[in-house]
């Protein structure tokens, strides 16, 4: 099956952050710039080169074959379970988490998606540790949501004490329809 392999980051990957800024920001990034400079030299670290950074470079350090420039921009290999889609994703610096969040939380065109919506708007443009819980953790914190989430319809009737006078007086059966 042909592999609907880019080479080329979508422009729309990118949105409002300028490249030069993902750039600047991946190299400034305490975690992302071990692993530019290795990558820079082209050379895999050992384990023991990396053991001493903490958990989000060894993170890094594990997805390092997935792991290549874009036009100057390091992203990260994604492929699809049934293998047949390839996507890239900008390795999205700290710096930056927050911008792009509020842009494709926020944004009017995105219009405060809940969790799933925004994590499939995030994960299909950008790879980070911790990205998920990030996510999630601004979608349940975000007032505007809060204000506009309509509580959910219970699924079952609450639980309630029929007075009965004897066994069986009274019956519920729930028919289900084929
Ligand atoms: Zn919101």
């Amino acid at each position: 099956m042909a592999k609907n392999r880019t080479d080329e980051l979508p422009v729309e990957l990118i949105g409002e952050i300028a490249p030069e800024k993902l750039i600047q920001s991946q190299k400034e990034d305490s975690d992302i710039k071990v692993i530019i400079e290795y990558k820079n030299i082209d050379v895999k670290p050992g384990w023991h080169d990396v053991s001493r950074h903490g958990n989000k470079v060894k993170t890094y350090w594990n997805q390092s074959d997935s792991l290549e420039f874009k036009n100057g921009i390091l992203c990260r290999k994604f492929e699809n379970i049934s293998g047949d889609e390839i996507i890239w994703q900008i390795v999205l610096p700290k710096a930056l988490k927050r911008a792009v969040m509020e842009q494709l939380h926020n944004n009017i065109t995105s219009g405060h998606l809940w969790i799933k919506k925004t994590l499939a708007g995030v994960t299909n443009r950008f790879y980070s540790c911790g990205l998920r819980s990030d996510v999630e953790q601004w979608c349940k914190t975000c007032d505007i949501c809060a204000s506009k989430k309509t509580p959910q319809r219970k699924a079952n009737a609450p639980i309630k004490q029929y007075n009965v006078g004897a066994p069986l007086e009274r019956v519920a059966i729930d028919i289900m329809g084929p």
